[in-house]
């Protein structure tokens, strides 16, 4: 059996598709693959991509845009693996970076320089060397200083620098607080009544070429409205700035959010609580229509070229961190369900409070549950995935997936307590490719001296 897209594969009805995870026979598949079959492979703790999830998420964000001139700049710190890159590659993505280092993967995966954003606050002088190199589209500039220096980097080496302020629009994204940018009080970006005046600036600089306006107002932002807030705050100011300079792009940014919670539990099964049922139906996501269809009015009258830098979006619900119960550990107040990963592989639970969904790869065959606490091997009180959840019992040995662990998840990977970096795999319709080896114990000490 072949399948063209993962979301044609006969399911029970789902409030909405946000990823190609599903059971079939009592087995928790990828696409047409069964995770038991790449967990056996490959070991745990191993992430899973579903590379038709990925795709279907850029493809769908792309023909939304529909006839408004744009360029998808793929967040690449959300998961900088090279074959999601190559991927998006071929699609004909560009990429948002935030370092000469993931310039480097982008080029070694076939991406095109000329469609890369450059951003971040504290870009170095051989940073903006390499990417005046290669020629990138434009530098996302954050403060007078750094415009300042890429001017002076840039004479050096006898060029224009194509760039864009990031202006922070003061709008709250409503998110967590480690997530939100676009308020006065973060280090992104430069004040809206602050940006016209580094503009005149700019313009006066002999190797500095304006190109665009940027923001990006923070992540996991489930809710149309600070988007077009932001937008309609920044549009007299492109406007004044269309008068006197050749824009050519608007940057939106990225921050759309994905579902965390629930998002299997509309599936078919009576083995699902009653709470999980009824955060699959309240828990509905920005959906990438929804989105477009509110920004796309206020974009219409800038009348530039839209650039978007979506990460999690694109890549969140596409992957899941696969692990395996250890032990199964019962104290006087708690369960403990001790699993193979820990806070080095996915740190979101330690970092931003966040919920991941956990489910059984082997589907559940009956209702029998248990409250506990899902952690990780780490010494580390904050090392562990779910407190005080109601969970299917689980048993040593069982094969468990944390559920849209595809963005910001190996990339902040550590090896804390000296673990190897977890395996990466890619799954594309019936096949399955590793993408990234285990490390091994020698990895750990490489380049350390004595
Ligand atoms: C992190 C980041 C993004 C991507 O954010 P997501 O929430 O993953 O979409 C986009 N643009 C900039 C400038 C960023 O720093």
């Amino acid at each position: 059996m072949t399948r063209k897209s993962p979301f044609l594969v006969p399911q029970p009805p789902l409030p909405f598709r946000v990823h190609s995870f599903r059971y079939h026979d009592g087995s928790l598949h990828c696409e047409g693959v069964a995770l038991e079959r790449v967990a056996e492979k490959y070991g745990t703790p191993l992430y899973v991509y579903s590379a038709g999830t990925i795709l279907d998420h850029y493809r769908r964000l792309d023909s939304a845009l529909g006839e408004i001139d744009h360029l998808i700049c793929y967040a690449v710190k959300a998961n900088s693996n090279r074959a999601i890159l190559r991927l998006l590659a071929d699609e004909g993505a560009g990429f948002d970076i935030v370092s000469g280092g993931e310039l480097f993967r982008v080029l070694a995966a076939g991406g095109d320089p000329q469609k890369c954003t450059f951003a971040g606050v504290g870009k170095s002088q051989e940073e903006i060397e390499y990417a005046l190199e290669q020629r990138v589209l434009s530098f996302n500039v954050e403060s007078e200083a750094e415009l300042a220096y890429i001017d002076r980097v840039a004479r050096g080496k006898d060029v224009r620098a194509p760039i864009a302020l990031r202006v922070n629009p003061d709008v709250d994204a409503g998110t967590h607080r480690y997530v939100s940018t676009g308020r006065s009080e973060n280090k992104f970006g430069i004040a809206l009544e602050r940006v016209s005046e580094i503009y005149e600036r700019a313009a006066a600089m002999p190797n500095i070429a304006i190109h665009g306006v940027q923001m990006h107002i923070g992540s996991q932002i489930t809710d149309a409205t600070p988007f077009v807030e932001a937008i309609r705050k920044v549009t007299p100011l492109i406007q004044h700035l269309k008068e006197r300079y050749a824009l050519e792009f608007f940057s939106v940014g990225g921050g759309v959010g994905i579902v965390y919670e629930s998002s299997m539990a509309s599936g078919s099964g009576d083995w699902w609580s009653e709470k999980d049922r009824v955060r699959a139906t309240t828990n509905l996501p920005l959906t990438i229509h929804d989105y477009v269809a509110a920004i796309s009015p206020p974009l219409r009258a800038i009348g530039l070229r839209v650039l978007l830098e979506p990460g999690r979006l694109l890549v969140g619900n596409a992957g899941v961190l696969l692990t395996r119960v250890r032990y199964i550990k019962q104290t006087e107040h708690k369960k403990f369900v001790i699993v193979d990963a820990g806070m080095n592989d996915l740190i979101r639970p330690a970092l931003y409070q966040s919920y991941h969904e956990i489910v059984p790869v082997r589907e559940p065959s009956g209702p029998a549950r248990a409250c506990v606490d899902v952690v990780g091997p780490v010494c580390e009180s904050g090392d562990f995935f779910a407190q005080d959840r109601d969970l299917p019992e689980m048993n040593e040995g069982d094969l468990v997936a944390l559920m849209s662990a595809g963005a910001y998840g190996f990339v902040m990977a550590s090896n804390y307590n000296s673990r190897p970096l977890p395996a990466e795999a890619l799954v594309r319709g019936e096949t399955f490719s590793l993408i990234r080896e285990r490390q091994t114990m020698e990895d750990l000490v490489r380049g350390e001296c004595e």
